[in-house]
């Protein structure tokens, strides 16, 4: 039973550079319908498998970095726990963290899903990036930078909102800079 005091985990990493820009810490959460031949994370699939953890301890742990200032969720499929993922993102983002987040889901059906479903509106509200879309193993390629597969893509999600069309994330105009220890 999913609540937004905790969340079902994979993993998480806590100094990632491979799951979005800079130095991040990685939330892998556990549970994926989606299913994807060739997925890079098959043992996060299963809706029982891994730990059950407080959302407080998650945020301690991401707090214990003070080098860290983005954070990304994966897994798994976040969307498959929309109330404990909103509640962890909402906290980061309202202590300033920068939110980048994976989903085996369109973001066209996840808006839709935002119409009646208040923790994916409150989870996409949170969400800097979205890196969208299963991941199609016919258009893989390791040329692709922070996505599998060239189906994939990284939406701004704050510039989509505002222009009202699917409007794709460039470090250029994001404003991301490095830190200074980079
Ligand atoms: S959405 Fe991601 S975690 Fe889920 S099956 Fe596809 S590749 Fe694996």
């Amino acid at each position: 039973m999913e609540d937004a005091r905790t969340i079902r985990l994979y993993g998480t990493v806590a100094d990632s550079i491979v799951d979005g820009p800079g130095l991040r810490f990685a939330v892998f959460v556990q549970g994926c319908t989606h299913r994807c031949p060739g997925c890079h994370n098959p043992e996060s699939q299963p809706a029982e498998g891994g730990t059950v953890a407080p959302i407080a301890d998650v945020l301690a742990e991401v707090r214990a970095n003070g080098l860290i200032r983005d954070v990304t969720l994966s897994g798994g499929e976040p969307f498959e726990q929309p109330e404990a993922c909103a509640a962890l993102a909402c906290a980061l983002k309202a202590e300033g963290y920068g939110l980048w987040a994976y989903t085996g889901y369109l973001y066209e059906d996840l808006e839709r899903r935002a119409l009646e479903e208040p923790a994916v509106a409150a989870l996409l509200g949170a969400i800097d990036v979205l890196v969208d879309g299963p991941f199609v193993e016919a258009q893989k390629s390791y040329a692709l930078k922070w996505r599998g597969s060239a189906n994939q893509r990284l939406i701004d999600i704050g510039r989509t909102r505002s222009q009202g069309q699917v409007v794709l994330w460039s470090n250029e105009q994001s404003g991301w800079e490095k830190p200074p220890s980079w």
